[in-house]
């Protein structure tokens, strides 16, 4: 008996091991199968680091983007195109971290953890990848941003549809820069090029900010429908002066909202306090990152832990050390649009095999930021500000949402152009975010390229 039980211990040893190896395997292989198949020496899929057999691109409208020919991977006909979607499609060699091409190599490439490079050897081509964005306003934004620095992203708020993200600078993908340009990034031309600013990028939010001080100030001041302020043109906090560029007189909330009074928002944030401010900033998003691709988004900051009460001030009207994400702030007009809820941005809607399976599709996700009787309000008073302000004219037909930012970065620079807003237009749920890095007033840089884009993508979806 004793023998039969040793035997019999030293057999289900060997199968441990050899049940225990094969996992081990097996979890070795599902977890660097993708990177195995996927090296540039495997040249069944890649070589030099171009796709050899990878599937189409293409925008929400069926325009190609990319596709490979004669083993060689292949971009739009038109250079405004490939300019303006570059940081969204990609690149094959992986700088562009965040690009279609990289966080969807194995499935362009048609790898599958299970079948392998099956697909591939059957069809001669990877899967399709169709996605969210439209080539042309892109391309219009592109025109419009002008060669200067920013970003300029709009998204469909109910659907999570990404319908433009063009980040500048950029480059032809077709006629790449050198390493060496690069490096010597000759008048900050290549300043970031590989970063898709709507994903990496933190600026300083300026007067947009105060999206977000409206929001605490409705959420946390029982009466401040009936607040009144007078500016002077200044406003002493704790012997730091706050001021405005010029007297903006006797306002009512809405008022000092639409003039974007900096003095009356130094009186709310004393109203306020830190800790109001910085629960309202958390209810929005600020502190965390969101999922792009495979990647994540950098997260906007705002921080009082260090701050005086002039600090609090500055803070409350988008300076000091608070920085912010673009594609966050597509979340934060998402849920004041959307009744508090923030549907989030995606840019790929499907992977469709060659023999025309769909294997990936979209879903819309969401995070609940504030209640709807806090967003309805602030809505209202973004609304007020296009009617007041800024004018319809400039979005026609759109029922415009906004405000605008100047965001002062440094002493010897211009300010940030920003432009926060959305359509309240049933048939047209789009949100726009416009970022012209130095580029002076919000109502002179960042406003118009809004205005020319949102247009377009009016005209597109009716
Ligand atoms: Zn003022």
């Amino acid at each position: 008996m004793r023998t039969t039980a040793k035997r019999s211990f030293v057999v289900f040893l060997l199968v441990f091991a050899v049940v225990g190896g094969l996992a081990l395997l097996g979890v070795r292989f599902a977890v660097n199968g993708e990177k195995w198949a996927t090296l540039r020496a495997n040249e069944h899929l890649t070589e030099d680091g171009s796709f050899i057999a990878a599937g189409n691109i293409t925008d929400r409208n069926g325009e190609v983007l990319a596709y490979t020919e004669d083993n060689e991977r292949v971009y739009n006909d038109s250079e405004r195109i490939r300019r303006s979607t570059l940081h969204i499609v990609g690149d094959t060699e992986g700088y562009i971290s965040s690009g279609v091409q990289t966080a969807y190599k194995t499935k362009l490439t048609g790898y599958n953890p299970v079948t392998g490079i099956y697909s591939l050897k059957k069809y001669g081509r990877g899967n399709d990848v169709s996605l969210t964005i439209d080539s042309q306003v892109s391309a219009l934004a592109y025109d419009e941003l002008d060669g200067k620095k920013g970003i300029v992203a709009a998204y469909n708020y109910e659907t999570g549809e990404l319908l433009c993200s063009v980040s500048s600078p950029n480059y032809d993908i077709e006629d790449k820069p050198s390493a060496e340009e690069i490096d010597e990034n000759k008048d900050g031309k290549y300043d970031g090029i590989y970063l898709n600013r709507l994903i990496d990028g933190l600026y300083t939010p300026g007067s947009t900010f105060k999206i977000i001080t409206t929001a605490s100030a409705v959420e946390n001041i029982p009466d401040i429908s009936s607040f009144t302020y007078k500016c002077t043109g200044e406003e002493e906090i704790d012997g730091v002066k706050v001021t405005c560029p010029n007297v903006h007189g006797k306002m009512d909330f809405d008022e000092c909202f639409a003039n974007s009074c900096n003095c009356a928002y130094a009186v709310l944030s004393q109203k306020l306090g830190k800790e109001k401010l910085e629960l309202t900033a958390s209810e929005f998003g600020f502190g965390k990152s969101f999922s792009f691709g495979k990647g994540e988004t950098a997260a906007s900051k705002f921080d009082l832990s260090e701050a005086t009460e002039a600090d609090i001030a500055w803070a409350s009207v988008g300076q000091y050390t608070t920085l912010v994400n673009p594609y966050h702030m597509l979340t934060v007009l998402g849920a004041v649009a959307n009744d508090g809820e923030a549907v989030l941005p995606y840019a790929v809607s499907s992977v469709t095999t060659p023999s025309g399976r769909v294997v990936e599709k979209a879903t819309t996700t969401s995070e609940i930021y504030i209640t709807p009787e806090v967003s309805n309000t602030v809505k209202e008073m973004m609304r007020n500000n296009v009617e007041t302000n800024y004018g319809d004219y400039k979005f026609e037909g759109l029922s415009m949402c906004g405000k605008t930012g100047t965001a002062e970065v440094s002493e010897d620079e211009k300010p940030h152009s920003w432009f926060m807003g959305f359509s309240t237009n049933p048939n047209c749920p789009v949100a726009i975010v416009v970022v012209v890095e130095n580029g002076g007033w919000g109502s002179s840089k960042a406003l118009p390229i809004a205005s020319e884009v949102m247009e377009a993508i009016y005209k597109s979806l009716s």
